[in-house]
């Protein structure tokens, strides 16, 4: 199936005339193509963007969020077509798609609906000068949003959500690799009544259209969600046009596991952490650190669990571990078992590919889990992006913070353990944005969501947000 551009209200050919292909993870076949926009549809899409705004800046906080509210209501009604369009995309299983992407979608826009009736700006009385101040929130424009493919469709409307409904009119991009579900959001935009412009869906490379977006003078600011290296680039182009930039990078993160936790509980949580989307996830625990009294067990029964884990096509209801994204990805993620391998890591269970009978082509690669000696070797140090972790044991409290802020990421931590002491110590000193105390992945959207270090410069989530969102003014009237 062939895609175009939502622009102004409608579905476009590109101007670019340029197409690239779409591949389906599952069997490795072309199934379609999707634009490459270059900088003229960028443009074209920046002046559809630029009119909407004028009335949808003005628009009342009431009808923007029955809008976006009515947005969340269309993705649920279409919760199965969505859900199996993002994973023949994406190779997930489609009980994930359908479980966790779409709903939470749809979440984002209602979500967002709800909290912009609740934002309000701040005001301070400046008592003894007969002075008040107050700060308008105004919207900042036209705004870039640019997302990756491990959640299509939860990250893309994470960042849409609230620019909308903080008054902006955006234009956004999807990853080139799976594009399928920010291409039917446009049909459910219109149904719902977003005015024309106030969204517009461009696709294509990350360096033709992306690029193109992050480069455009008048974009007053880009969200972006993505690697490292290429927040790397953004921030480079963008700073010097002064944009405001909301960027989530990276991550490399510890699962730090005490022998007093809730040992079941731990353990089923640690596959999810390990391998939920091929592990895939920038939250996913990919350095899991054991404390030494109970490593052993913890292997044991950690990769008799992994080895459980079926690999099978996205669509087929038994299965926990789909396709891996993309060839050039497959290949990468095994590049990385071999360097592991070759620095001395020890392969505890999975390492190869898995051949899915009718989809022989398909990138699947089996659960891995790889015991290393020490934190410095590179599967330790850089992220990975796929179902690959390390286990290794430590001693003592002082010896396991070390080993988890030994690295250049900062997004999330997961502990496990059951003494509040330790539990304090560790979120005062785990140098990450997010950490996880005896769970995994419980999101509340209204928290601060993001990372330190290279793994990201400002937070989303609720009014974070929203703050992001608009600009600051503050009014000081004397009297
Ligand atoms: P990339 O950085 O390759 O791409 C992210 C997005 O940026 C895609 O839409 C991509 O387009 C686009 N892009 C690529 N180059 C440029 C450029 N020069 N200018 C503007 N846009 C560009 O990341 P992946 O898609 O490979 O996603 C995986 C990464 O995302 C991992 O590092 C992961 O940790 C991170 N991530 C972070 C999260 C967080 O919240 N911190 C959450 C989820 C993922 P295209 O794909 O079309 O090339």
């Amino acid at each position: 199936m062939n895609i175009q551009n939502y622009i102004n209200g409608d579905y476009q050919l590109p101007i670019s005339n340029e197409y690239v292909d779409n591949y389906n993870p599952s069997n490795g076949e072309v199934y379609g193509k999707i634009p490459n926009s270059n900088t003229e549809d960028i443009e074209y899409a920046y002046n559809s963007a630029k009119s909407a705004f004028r009335s949808w800046s003005k628009t009342t906080l009431e009808e923007r969020s029955r809008i976006l509210i009515k947005i969340s209501e269309l993705l649920e009604a279409n919760l199965e077509r969505f859900a199996k369009a993002e994973s023949i995309d994406n190779g997930k299983p489609l009980s994930l798609a359908t479980s966790i992407d779409i709903p939470r979608a749809a979440s984002n826009f209602r979500f967002f609906g709800n909290a912009i009736t609740q934002f309000a700006s701040e005001s301070h009385e400046s008592v003894g000068l007969n002075a008040v101040n107050f700060t308008l929130r105004q919207p900042l424009g036209v705004v870039g949003c640019i997302s990756p493919w491990n959640l299509p469709l939860y990250l893309f409307t994470w960042k849409i959500a609230p620019a909308i409904a903080a008054g902006n009119c955006v234009i956004a991009k999807p990853s080139e690799v799976t594009p399928m579900t920010a291409y039917l959001l446009g049909k459910i935009c219109t149904e719902a009544g977003l005015p024309k412009g106030v969204l517009n869906i461009v696709h294509g490379l990350g360096t033709t259209t992306g690029q193109a977006i992050v480069e455009h003078p008048n974009i007053k600011a880009i969200s972006f969600t993505g690697g490292t290296s290429t927040g790397a680039n953004i921030a480079r182009v963008a700073a010097p046009m002064f944009k405001k930039l909301s960027l989530e990078l990276g991550g490399k993160n510890p699962n730090i596991i005490f022998s007093d936790c809730d040992y079941d509980k731990m353990l089923e949580t640690t596959v999810r952490s390990s391998f939920a989307n091929q592990g895939q996830i920038c939250l996913c625990g990919s350095r899991i650190f054991v404390e030494a009294s109970i490593y052993e067990k913890f292997k044991k029964d950690f990769v008799q669990k992994v080895k459980q884990l079926k690999v099978g096509h996205p669509l087929d209801a038994s299965t926990n571990i789909g396709a891996l994204v993309s060839k050039p990805h497959l290949e990468k993620v095994e590049s990385y078992i071999k360097i592991a391998e070759d620095e001395g890591g020890k392969i505890l269970c999975g390492g190869l590919e898995v051949t899915v009978e009718g989809f022989e082509n398909g990138y699947y690669l089996q659960p891995t889990v790889i015991e290393v000696q020490n934190n410095s070797c590179r599967i330790n140090q850089e992220e990975v992006f796929g179902p690959v972790v390390t286990i290794m044991p430590f001693t003592t409290d002082k010896e396991v913070l070390r080993l988890a802020n030994d690295v250049k990421y900062g997004l999330s931590a997961t502990l496990w353990t059951n003494n509040l002491n330790r539990t304090m110590q560790f979120s005062q000193k785990l140098q990450t944005g997010i950490v996880w105390v005896n769970i995994w992945m419980l999101r509340d959207l209204r928290t601060p969501f993001g990372g330190a270090k290279e793994s990201g410069v400002g937070r989303e989530g609720g009014f974070e947000a929203l703050r992001f969102f608009t600009e600051p003014k503050n009014i000081c009237i004397k009297y």
